[in-house]
């Protein structure tokens, strides 16, 4: 593992539930994410905590669900929910940690033992100074998940800010100048932000579901588009974006661009 920390829970604003299904909807929007994880952290609020009674609560909601997951091999689990009062922390809600001793992870969509010792590709793939410079970015849970589980986005635009310095983007340095922190946040950010995708971009836009629902790696039509290939395209997949002319992909990488530029002035002043 080349991560020294938990990427799950970070501490701070950071923590993450992708796993457990979070964004594996049509509708992974913020406003709608933060609906259900509230409606489910209610729903489980006052349930005993006893087994039966979870298994039964969970059950229902499962069976109530309206909409399906994006990714049905990735499965979405009706314990995920906000783990603390103000709403910050996505988390576990039968981790004993949380239910204050008993562990209800058994009623959630796996065994509580693969809960506890599960660990995404980004604990193995990511470089811990990139982690760091993500849980550092990213203090809240929406984005902080959007990013850490995406290492071709994060290491996409670390080349990019390479490219543009001339020279190595040492995540080290960048945190320790608050307008470099601030600048690739916005340019992390670009997740929720970006402009000029579909309203359904695919979450994690460097996959998208084939016709069982599985995911598979997408790329750019160029000879479709007409156009060659640019740096910034890996980070403009990365976002979701799936352009149906040459001018559509030259705005993204736009986009991309100016923000890499962003964060390279806060660095060379
Ligand atoms: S996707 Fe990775 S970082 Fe996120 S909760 Fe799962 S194991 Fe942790
Ligand atoms: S029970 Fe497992 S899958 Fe469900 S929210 Fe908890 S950790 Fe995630």
């Amino acid at each position: 593992m080349s991560v020294s920390f938990h990427l799950c829970q970070p501490g701070r604003g950071a923590s993450c539930g992708a796993c457990c299904g979070l964004y594996n909807f049509r509708d992974h929007s913020r406003a709608a994410l933060t609906e259900r994880l509230a409606e489910q952290t209610a729903r489980m609020r006052d349930v005993p905590r006893e087994r039966e009674a979870w298994h039964a609560a969970a059950r229902d909601a499962l069976e109530s669900r309206k909409e399906p997951p994006l990714f049905p091999s990735v499965r979405v689990c009706p314990l995920l929910g906000f783990i603390d009062a103000e709403q910050r922390r996505v988390g576990c809600l039968g981790h004993p940690k949380v239910t204050g001793g008993v562990d209800l992870r058994d009623c959630g969509v796996y065994r509580a033992s693969i809960c506890e010792t599960f660990t995404c590709p980004s604990f193995g793939w990511l470089e811990d100074a990139q982690a760091r410079l993500v849980e550092a970015a990213c203090q809240d849970w929406y984005l902080y998940g959007l990013v850490i589980t995406d290492v071709e986005f994060i290491r996409g635009c670390l080349r990019l800010i390479e490219r543009e310095l001339a020279g190595p983007a040492r995540p080290e340095r960048i945190m320790a100048r608050p307008a470099a922190l601030e600048a690739v946040r916005r340019l992390f950010a670009l997740k929720e932000t970006a402009t000029g995708r579909s309203p359904h971009a695919p979450i994690f836009g460097r996959f998208t579901p084939d016709m069982e629902g599985e995911p598979v790696s997408r790329t750019l039509n160029y000879a479709r588009l007409g156009v060659r290939a640019a740096p910034e395209d890996d980070v403009v997949l990365c976002l979701g974006y799936d352009p149906a002319d040459a001018s559509t992909l030259i705005a993204a990488r736009e986009r991309v661009r100016l923000h890499v530029r962003a964060v390279v002035r806060t660095l060379i002043d």
